[in-house]
C-alpha cells in the first residue's frame, strides 16, 4: 500500500467475513466459527486477478506507476496486506500489522513512548522483552516498574494519571504460567490513568485461545515466530488494535524504520495460520496429559490447566483453553541439564509454538538475558525445565520423557502405587550414579545370584581402518554376530568361568582364595581410575591364573578381565557365586570385535550380579487419554541410558586388560549397536564418537580368511610407510577421510534413497579397499575372497580391520538373488573360507528381561529381527506383583542348553527365552 494510502485503509472495517450474508431473511446462518475463520483467507477488497487459491508472493520491492496503491514494499506490499486483513479478522481487531519479529513488533509499540513516560510492566515476562525495556528505561528516559501482575491491586500505588503512558502484560506469562486478570487489570487503568495504553503479548495463547482486545487491551502483540507460524521456519511479530489513532502511530514507525515483514514470510505466516486451531488443538490437549503425568509425580508443575493453578479461573473466564507451554520443578540445576540433555524426541531448543515439541531450561536459555539475581528476585528457579508441546504421539512423548527421568534418577518405581514417582534429592548432586544405585532393584527381587541372559554384537570397521590411527574419521558398525553370556548360581562359595569359542575353556576358584588383599574396590557410582590396578592384574597372574599355560594365552587374558572386573566391583560383605560362559555366533580374532562384546557381556553380568546395575521395574500401563501414565517399551532402547553408561565403562576397563590401549569403538559398538564415526584424538581434525543417527540396517556377508593377523606389526608397517613415503600415504589418508566423511553423509541421510545408498557404499568399498592395498595390509586370500565376490556376483568387498588376513566385508544389494548368495556362499565354503551372512547397523547390548511372563514365549515372536522391527512398538511390561525368581532347579535350567545347542540355533534359541531388552 502507498504511504499516502494509509490513513484510508485504517479506517476501513477490516473483519468483514466473520458472517456470510443470511440465506433469507427468515432463516439466518450462524457466525463462522474459529478454525473456518483462520482456515478461510479471503479479503473481498482484494480479489486476485486470476482467482488464485492461495495469495500469491508480491515477491518486489518496487511497483510501476504513480497513482497506484502499492508503490514500494517497505510501505505496503499485496501479500503482507492479505495477511494483515486475516489476522484483523481472526485477533477482532480493526488494524493489523506484521512485522519482522516478536521484538520488532514491540519495539513498534515501545515507540509511542517519550521521554518522562511511566511503564508498568509485569514481573515475569519474557527475558528479550526484558532487555529491550531496559534499554529504554536507560536511553529514552522511560521508568519501568515491574510488579507482580497477578495482584491487580499491585498495580494501584504505580499508575499516574499523568505519567503512566504504557501497561506492559503477558498472560500466561513465559515460563511461570502465572496469570494476569486482563479485564480487571484494563479497567482499573483506564479508570485511573485513562490515557495510559494496556499492552498485551499474547505470544502464549495465540488469537485462537485469547483476544485481548475483547478483555479491554489497546494494543496486542504477538511473536508470530510461535503458533501463528506453527512451524519454526520464519521468524515474525504481529501487532493489532481497534484505535485508529495508535493505529496511525504504528503504521508510521513500520514504514519509517523499515521492519515490515517481508512478502516470502508473510506468505509462510498467512499459510501456517490456516492450521493454527486444529494445532493449537491437538498441542493443549498434550500438554495437558503431560502436565497431570508430571504433577501425578509429585513434580512442581505450572500449568494453567492443573487444579489448584493460581488464577486458573481468572484464566478460564479470560481464555479458550490452556496452551501448549507448561513448566516443572525438579529441585535440583544439575537434574535438570540432565533431564534436558537425556531426552531425544524433545528437541532442546528455545522459543516455543512448534509442531514438534522442545524442552529448555530457562533460566539458562531463553532467560539468560535476566541477571541470575533479578531471576531470583522475580522466583524464577534456577531448576526449571520449560515443556513446549507439539503435535507429536503423546504416547511418544511420554515415552521419551519417563526415560530421561527415569535416566537421570528423577523419578523411581514405587512398588506399593505400582507407578514411579519422584525422588526427593533437593540437592541432585549425583543424579546418575544415584539412578544406578536405585536401578540395583535385582536385590530386592531376589535375582542377585540369578540366572542372567546377556548379549552385545560384534563390529565391522566399514571404512576408515588403518587410516584411524593416523587421524582419521572411522566408521565402525555392529553386526549381527553376538557375544552371549549366561550366569548361573552356585552354592559352594566358588566362581567359575567356561568360554566356549576359546577352546573350550574351563576354570574355577574358591572364591576366597581370591588376592582380596590386593584390590581396592570401586565404589558404586564412581569410575574406574585412567590406569588400569596392577597390582591387583599381578596378583591375579600370580596367583589364581598362574596355572594357565602360555599356550592358552587367549583363556587367560579373558579370565584375567572377568576375575579384575568381579573383584574391583565387589562389596566386601556380598561375593555372589556362580558360573559365567560365554559363547559367541561370531568368529573370535578375526577383527570383528569378538573381545569388546565378551566384555560387554562380562561387565554386564558382573554389574547385575554385584546389584550395580538392574532392569527397573515398569508400571501398570494406562492410557493416556485419561491422564495416566502408559510406556511403551520396544525391545530396542528398553534399557535406560545409565545402565548403557555403566556397562561401556567397565566394558571398556577389559578391553584395556584385553588389548592394552583400545580406542573405545569397539566396547561403545557393542553396547550402544548402530553406527559410530569415530576420530582418534591428537590430531588437528575433531575427535571424538559420534553416533550416526537414522542407520539403517545394512546386508553383509563377512568372510574369515581364516589367516591368523599380527595386527600390530600391520599399524607399523603403515605407520613405516608413512615416515619412508610421506606424500603418498598423506594423501591416501586424505582421500580414505573424504571417504569416511561421504559415507558418514549417505549412511545419517534419511532423503538419501535406499538404492542410491547402496550403490554410493559399494563405490566407497572399492576405493578404501584400493587404498588398503596401496598400504600394503591385504593378503592374497583377502584379494582372492574380493575376485570371487566380484566375478560372477559384481559385488563390493573390502577388507576390514588389521587386514593382512581376518575378515572381509561385502556388501549384499537388497535385491541380490537368494540362490545367488547361497551360490557364492557354498564357493567361499569350498574354498576353505568362513563365510557369515549378516545385517549390520542393529540393535546394542541387551539382557533378557528377568520379568518371568516375558520369557518362555514362543521362539517366533520373540525373534531378534522381530523385536528390533522399525516402528514396532511391543506390548507394555506388565510385572506380576508377587514376582519372585525361584532359585534352584530353574536357576540352572539354562546353562545345559546354553552350552550345549548347536552353533547355528544359538541365536534363535537365545531369542525364543522371552522378551530381550536392548540399549
Ligand atoms: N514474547 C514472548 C512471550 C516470547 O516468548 C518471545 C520469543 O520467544 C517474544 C515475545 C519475542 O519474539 P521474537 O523472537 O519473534 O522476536
Amino acid at each position: 500500500m502507498a504511504t499516502n494510502a494509509q490513513p484510508e485503509k485504517l479506517t476501513a472495517v477490516q473483519h468483514d467475513l466473520p458472517t456470510p450474508e443470511p440465506e433469507s431473511p427468515f432463516r439466518s446462518r450462524k457466525p463462522y466459527r474459529f478454525s473456518t475463520l483462520c482456515a478461510t483467507v479471503e479479503n473481498p477488497d482484494m480479489k486476485d486477478q486470476y482467482g488464485s487459491s492461495s495469495v500469491p508472493i508480491y515477491q518486489t520491492s518496487t511497483f510501476k506507476g504513480v497513482a497506484g496503491e502499492y508503490d514500494y514494499s517497505r510501505s505496503g506490499n499485496p501479500t503482507r496486506s492479505h495477511l494483515e486483513h486475516h489476522i484483523a479478522k481472526i485477533s477482532s481487531a480493526a488494524h493489523a500489522f506484521a512485522v519482522s519479529s516478536g521484538m520488532a513488533a514491540l519495539d513498534v509499540i515501545l515507540r509511542l513512548l517519550k521521554p518522562g513516560d511511566e511503564v508498568i510492566a509485569g514481573d515475569d515476562l519474557y527475558g528479550g522483552t526484558n532487555r529491550l525495556l531496559g534499554y529504554i528505561k536507560t536511553h529514552v528516559g522511560v521508568t519501568v516498574h515491574h510488579v507482580d501482575t497477578t495482584d491487580p491491586a499491585s498495580l494501584h500505588p504505580y499508575i499516574n494519571p499523568d505519567k503512566t503512558a504504557m501497561v506492559l502484560l503477558e498472560s500466561p506469562t513465559n515460563p511461570l504460567l502465572k496469570i494476569a486478570d486482563l479485564a480487571t487489570i484494563s479497567k482499573d487503568v483506564k479508570e485511573r490513568a485513562p490515557n495510559a495504553v494496556i499492552v498485551v503479548d499474547n505470544t502464549m495463547m495465540s488469537p485462537y485461545l485469547q483476544r485481548p482486545l475483547e478483555h479491554g487491551a489497546d494494543i496486542v502483540y504477538d511473536s508470530a515466530t510461535k503458533y501463528l507460524s506453527g512451524h519454526h521456519d520464519l521468524m515474525s511479530g504481529v501487532v493489532t488494535c481497534n484505535r485508529d489513532d495508535l493505529a496511525k502511530q504504528i503504521a508510521f514507525t513500520i514504514n519509517a524504520v523499515g521492519n515490515a515483514l517481508t512478502p516470502i514470510d508473510s506468505f509462510l505466516l498467512l499459510r501456517g495460520i490456516k492450521t493454527l486451531a486444529i494445532r493449537m488443538d491437538r498441542q493443549q490437549t498434550t500438554a495437558h496429559i503431560v502436565a497431570d503425568y508430571l504433577h501425578s509425580l509429585g513434580f512442581r508443575t505450572h500449568y494453567p490447566g492443573l487444579p489448584g493453578h493460581p488464577g486458573k479461573d481468572i484464566h478460564a473466564r479470560i481464555a479458550d483453553g490452556n496452551g501448549a507451554v507448561l513448566s516443572f520443578e525438579t529441585g535440583s540445576k544439575t537434574l535438570s541439564e540432565k533431564i534436558v540433555a537425556g531426552t531425544r524426541l524433545w528437541g532442546i531448543s528455545v522459543s516455543f509454538g512448534c509442531v514438534n515439541s522442545l524442552i529448555s531450561m530457562p533460566c539458562v536459555m531463553s532467560h539468560a538475558s535476566i541477571d541470575a539475581a533479578t531471576r531470583a528476585a522475580r522466583g524464577l528457579p534456577e531448576d526449571l525445565i520449560r515443556l513446549c508441546v507439539g503435535i507429536e504421539d503423546p504416547h511418544d512423548l511420554l515415552d521419551d520423557l519417563e526415560r530421561s527421568l527415569l535416566g537421570a534418577g528423577a523419578i523411581e518405581f514405587d512398588e506399593v502405587q505400582n507407578k514411579y514417582v519422584r525422588v526427593v534429592d533437593p540437592e541432585g548432586t549425583d543424579a546418575i550414579s544415584r539412578a544406578v544405585q536405585k536401578l540395583a532393584v535385582g536385590k530386592e527381587l531376589g535375582y542377585d545370584a540369578g540366572e542372567w541372559v546377556v548379549s552385545a554384537p560384534g563390529k565391522v570397521i566399514l571404512f576408515g581402518e588403518h587410516a584411524v590411527v593416523h587421524g582419521v574419521t572411522a566408521i565402525a558398525a555392529s553386526v549381527d554376530l553376538r557375544c552371549y553370556g549366561l550366569t548361573s548360581p552356585r552354592n559352594d562359595h566358588r566362581l567359575s568361568v567356561h568360554f566356549h569359542d576359546i577352546d573350550n575353556f574351563y576354570l574355577e576358584w574358591n572364591i576366597d582364595s581370591l588376592p582380596w588383599d590386593a584390590v581396592t574396590p570401586v565404589p558404586a557410582g564412581e569410575e574406574h581410575p585412567a590406569d588400569l590396578d596392577q597390582r591387583l592384574i599381578d596378583a591375579l597372574l600370580q596367583g589364581p591364573l598362574s596355572q594357565i599355560s602360555d599356550a592358552q594365552k587367549s583363556a587367560r587374558v579373558a579370565s584375567l578381565a572377568f576375575l579384575y572386573l568381579y573383584m574391583i566391583l565387589s562389596k566386601s560383605e556380598e561375593r555372589p557365586s556362580f558360573n559365567f560362559s560365554a559363547r559367541a555366533t561370531l568368529p573370535v580374532g578375526a577383527g570383528l570385535g569378538s573381545s569388546a562384546s565378551f566384555s560387554a557381556c562380562a561387565a554386564t553380568a558382573i554389574l547385575l550380579l554385584h546389584g550395580r546395575i538392574s532392569i527397573p521395574k515398569l508400571p501398570v500401563p494406562t492410557d493416556p487419554a485419561t491422564g495416566h501414565i502408559h510406556v511403551s517399551h520396544q525391545g530396542r532402547r528398553a534399557l535406560p541410558s545409565p545402565i548403557a553408561e555403566e556397562v561401556n565403562r567397565w566394558a571398556f576397563v577389559s578391553e584395556k586388560i584385553l588389548h592394552g590401549n583400545p580406542s573405545g569403538v569397539d566396547n561403545s559398538v557393542a553396547v550402544y549397536g548402530g553406527a559410530l564415526a569415530y576420530t582418534r584424538p591428537g590430531f588437528t581434525r575433531k575427535s571424538g564418537m559420534e553416533a550416526i543417527q537414522g542407520f539403517k540396517s545394512l546386508k553383509f556377508l563377512l568372510t574369515n580368511s581364516k589367516v591368523p593377523r599380527d595386527t600390530k606389526k600391520l599399524v607399523a608397517g603403515v605407520g613405516e610407510k608413512k615416515t619412508n613415503e610421506p606424500e603418498l600415504v598423506n594423501s591416501i589418508l586424505d582421500t580414505i577421510q573424504s571417504i569416511s566423511d561421504e559415507a558418514k553423509r549417505a549412511l545419517a541421510d534419511p532423503e538419501l534413497p535406499r538404492e542410491s545408498l547402496l550403490q554410493a557404499l559399494s563405490v566407497l568399498i572399492v576405493e578404501n579397499h584400493g587404498h588398503l592395498v596401496t598400504l600394503g595390509v591385504s593378503h592374497p586370500s583377502l584379494e582372492a575372497i574380493r575376485t570371487r565376490t566380484a566375478e560372477p556376483y559384481g559385488l563390493s568387498t573390502k577388507l576390514t580391520g588389521a587386514g593382512g588376513g581376518g575378515c572381509a566385508v561385502t556388501l549384499i544389494p537388497d535385491d541380490f538373488k537368494p540362490e545367488h548368495l547361497q551360490n557364492l556362499v557354498d564357493d567361499l565354503i569350498r574354498e576353505n573360507y568362513e563365510p557369515y551372512i549378516t545385517s549390520v547397523g542393529g540393535s546394542g547390548l541387551g539382557i533378557l528381561s528377568p520379568y518371568p511372563e516375558h520369557r518362555n514365549r514362543g521362539a517366533a515372536s520373540a525373534t531378534h529381527e522381530h523385536t528390533q522391527a522399525e516402528g514396532q512398538v511391543t506390548p507394555p511390561e506388565t510385572p506380576a506383583p508377587e514376582y519372585q525368581i525361584q532359585l534352584g532347579d530353574k536357576a540352572k535350567a539354562l546353562r545345559v542348553p546354553f552350552e550345549t545347542t548347536s552353533f547355528e540355533g544359538l541365536t534363535e534359541w537365545a531369542s525364543g527365552l522371552g522378551k530381550w531388552l536392548y540399549v
